[in-house]
């Protein structure tokens, strides 16, 4: 009987623990998260977009699970009742500079089997009265969801197959393989031990550590980046219907602040990309020496600031002013004013930074013997979650038949 310990109690954890326990039931699953309840970082501080897949290359693992992991998780969601919609969005160009970037877009959409529709500033009104633009991408498939209560519900199941434990408030320290090369060892936070016959690192923020204390050697690290949000007050809310987005840069497709309607009511504005002080870092008081010591002993982050540090200028002001931010959101919709936004909480993105200062791009899964370290799962992994929990039980097929 094969016996899975998984660390990490965000969305890929859960989904894989669900998968596997799905998949045989022979299989039993424990998973273990540091935090007294799931899905605390990254799942239950994002956007709650159920992204279509417009984004990304086409043939990248991204691409592949946006696109399956969609169906899936709208499955899960009709199937056992966690509020979901899918109510469509825009993708609006505001000058002329954007345009071709917006052609590029659709073909892309093309690629990758996404429903996409250039629309005129008529229809664009229709669909969103107080939008600047003038030109616009109506993509009728993105959707919104309450991830927490994906989570909730996957803790529920996983827990009444008899076959699964979420045990929460528990911090895995390192898994070690064992000399047999058939069974590993999760050695945790206080001294005591759980014995497996594999193991996943779905550690999110923390997961490149928990990989090189386990003995692998990932190539790239976690630097962490925050994205920051407001809540538009209730007298504003009739200014966005669903969600509204700008034109992405083409390198770095996360930037640029939007609207998105969240699934249990309210108008969200956001999220930035500034660095964080931690790797937990929700506000700029939250400051950790060995995470700073991390990111900056990593030849990749001075590569990456001295690259890109005119765009990293531009969201620290967008989070130190407020009226920065709003400038920015004004692009999209103009009646925007400083006081319809309340300050919400923050999320942070475990973004993979290689040694020569490139964001991985793609997902990326490594395998170590009979552990499996997730290693780069920045959005749209929570929308992929199920397809990627697909390739990760995968993964470890070959040694559940062994
Ligand atoms: C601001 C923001 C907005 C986003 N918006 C979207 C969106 O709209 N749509 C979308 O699809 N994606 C979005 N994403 C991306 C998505 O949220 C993430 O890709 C996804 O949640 C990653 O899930 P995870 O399980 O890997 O990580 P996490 O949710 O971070 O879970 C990792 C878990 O591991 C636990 N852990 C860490 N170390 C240990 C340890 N040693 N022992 C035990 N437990 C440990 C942590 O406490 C945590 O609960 C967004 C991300 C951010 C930050």
């Amino acid at each position: 009987m094969s016996r899975i310990l998984i660390a990490g109690g965000g969305i890929l954890g859960l989904t894989a623990a669900w998968e596997a326990l799905q998949r045989d039931s022979g299989t039993s699953v424990v998973v273990l998260e540091k935090e007294s309840s799931v899905a605390t970082h990254q799942t239950g501080r994002n956007s709650g977009v159920i992204h279509s897949g417009l984004y990304y290359q086409p043939g990248s693992m991204k691409a592949e699970t946006c696109r399956s992991g969609k169906g899936l998780l709208e499955a899960f969601c009709q199937d056992h009742r966690v509020a979901m919609d899918r109510c469509g969005k825009v993708v609006v160009a505001t000058d002329e500079s954007e345009l071709p970037r917006l052609a590029t877009l659709e073909q892309r959409a093309t690629a990758n089997g996404v429903e996409s529709r250039r629309i005129d500033l008529e229809e664009l009104r229709s669909l969103e009265p107080h939008v600047a633009g003038i030109a616009a991408l109506h993509v009728p498939e993105t959707g919104i969801v309450d991830y927490l209560g994906v989570c909730k519900t996957l803790q529920r199941l996983i827990e009444a197959t008899g076959r699964g434990t979420v045990r929460t408030g528990v911090e895995v320290s390192a898994f070690e393989p064992m000399p047999d090369g058939k069974s590993v060892k999760a050695h945790l936070a206080d001294g005591s031990n759980l014995e497996g016959t594999h193991a996943v690192n779905c550690a999110g923020l923390h997961c490149d550590r928990l990989a090189r204390r386990s003995g692998a050697s990932p190539t790239a690290r976690i630097v962490p980046f925050r994205g920051e949000y407001f809540r538009l007050v209730p007298d504003a809310e009739h200014l966005v219907r669903n969600l509204i987005y700008p034109v992405p840069a083409p390198r770095f497709p996360f930037l640029g602040v939007h609207f998105t309607r969240m699934v249990h009511g309210g108008i969200e504005c956001g999220p930035n990309a500034v660095f964080a002080l931690a790797r937990e870092g929700y506000t700029w008081g939250d400051i950790s020496a060995r995470d700073l010591a991390s990111a900056f002993s990593w030849p990749g982050t001075w590569r990456l600031f001295a690259r890109h540090w005119k765009t990293g200028l531009g969201e620290t002001r967008r989070s130190l002013s407020r009226a920065a931010f709003v400038k920015a959101l004004q692009r999209l919709v103009p009646e925007i004013r400083q006081e319809h936004l309340i300050r919400i909480p923050a999320g942070v993105r475990a973004q993979a930074l290689t040694r020569d200062g490139a964001l991985l791009d793609d997902f990326a899964l490594e395998s170590q013997g009979p552990i499996l370290h997730v290693l780069n799962a920045p959005s749209p992994a929570a929308t992929a979650s199920f397809a990627i929990a697909r390739h990760i039980l995968d993964r470890l097929n070959g040694r559940l038949l062994a």
